[in-house]
């Protein structure tokens, strides 16, 4: 039987609360880790003796390790391939920016150096989003709380982690009760992350966007939309046939009257299906009573199975123009990062045998984050 991670939970909380051990150790034990990710139990100090032959026989501090580690020449953004117990591998992404040098080139703000963290959900993915290589690799399983967590242990070892971002493989609204936990642990010590700066990208799976306003009040929440109407979507998002549209929308208003907070929307720009004046003009009626930034993609075809090609520069500017000038919705063009480490998300995984045969320095497609 493989042994559980240390970072699930309610695991290692209902074994401890079992065995008589006081559930307070747990943050300790936890702060240990990260400090140091291999360390062995016996190494823990000043536990119960109780909870070192739990610990031995049904934990282990890290069930993933970290394979490899791309990083980029843009010097912004690190790619992590991460091995799971049963050997299937997730990618992480760190990009790392100083706000007082404009976030990705942007104006100067005050603050310093910042790293935001890309997190998988899910090994593959079952929504098969036309245009995404996750998408084309299936449905393979879902990451436990501990394993979403261990990426971000990872990640502590190359940066000061600031912002997740469940952007990576697989949807997250699909692994619900393994992504709530995981926030409750990231957000509660020894992590500490401001639930403000945890975002979670959704296709849109109506049911548990419900649900998301009582177990974590106040989450940021990005919508993979990508077309105005639903005959686009079910065109380049299957998945979207069990959630309508309109209802999709509804479920919004309902989430923003809750949470009170901006909705990101993202959606990804190809060339003559989702890019024309006429979808500009869909997107900006749908959106306008809405608080929310659109962030546009721009498509990246490299590794993926897909036929859908870029929009043209001049056609993300004026679809961008439409939005802002004539219904004054925040619109941004998403800029890629780590062109030369990998492909958008589940490239890297996707093409594993290629690449691990590449090498670090040969790597040539482009990394996009999960759209
Ligand atoms: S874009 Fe996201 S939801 Fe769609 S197939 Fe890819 S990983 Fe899944």
């Amino acid at each position: 039987m493989s042994l559980r991670s240390i970072f699930d939970a309610a695991e290692i909380r209902a074994e401890f609360q079992k065995a008589g051990i006081s559930t307070h150790f747990i943050t300790f034990i936890w702060k240990h880790v990260i400090q140091n990710p291999n360390c062995e139990w016996h190494e823990v100090p000043s536990l119960p003796s109780a909870a070192y032959s739990l610990l031995r026989t049904k934990f282990k501090p890290l069930t993933s390790t970290l394979d490899s580690v791309f990083d980029s020449t843009d010097e912004v953004t690190t790619k992590l391939l991460i091995k799971l117990q049963n050997g299937a591998f997730v990618e992480a992404v760190v990009m790392r920016y100083d706000s007082r040098l404009g976030k990705y080139g942007g104006d100067p703000r005050p603050g310093g150096p910042r790293a935001t963290l890309c997190i998988s959900s899910q090994v593959g993915c079952k929504m098969g989003c036309k245009f995404c290589a996750t998408g084309s690799m299936g449905f393979k399983n879902n990451l436990s709380s501990g394993e979403i967590v261990e990426q971000l242990v990872h990640a502590l070892r190359l940066s000061h982690i600031r912002n997740v971002v469940f952007m990576g493989m697989g949807e997250p609204l699909n692994n619900y009760a393994a992504l709530v936990e995981a926030i409750h642990v990231m957000t509660g010590p020894p992590f500490r992350l401001s639930l403000k700066k945890i975002t979670v990208s959704t296709v849109g799976i109506i049911h548990a966007i419900k649900k998301l306003p009582t177990d974590i009040p106040n989450l940021n929440l990005a919508v993979s939309l990508h077309a105005p109407v639903q005959d686009i979507r079910c065109q380049i998002m299957p998945a979207a046939r069990a959630f309508p549209l309109e209802k999709l929308m509804d479920t919004l208003r309902e989430y923003q009257k809750k949470c009170q907070q901006k909705i990101f929307i993202e959606y990804i720009m190809l060339d003559g299906v989702n890019d024309e004046e006429q979808h500009a003009h869909q997107l900006g009626n749908l959106l306008e009573t809405f608080q929310v930034v659109v962030n546009l993609i721009p498509f990246n075809p490299i590794g993926t199975l897909s036929n859908f090609r870029s929009s043209s520069e001049q056609r993300v500017t004026r679809f961008q123009k439409i939005l802002r000038g004539t219904y004054n919705i925040r619109t941004t063009v998403r800029k890629q990062m780590g062109q030369d480490i990998s492909g958008a998300c589940g490239q890297l995984v996707v093409n594993l045998p290629e690449k691990r045969s590449i090498g670090h320095d040969h790597l040539t497609d482009i990394e996009d984050l999960h759209l």
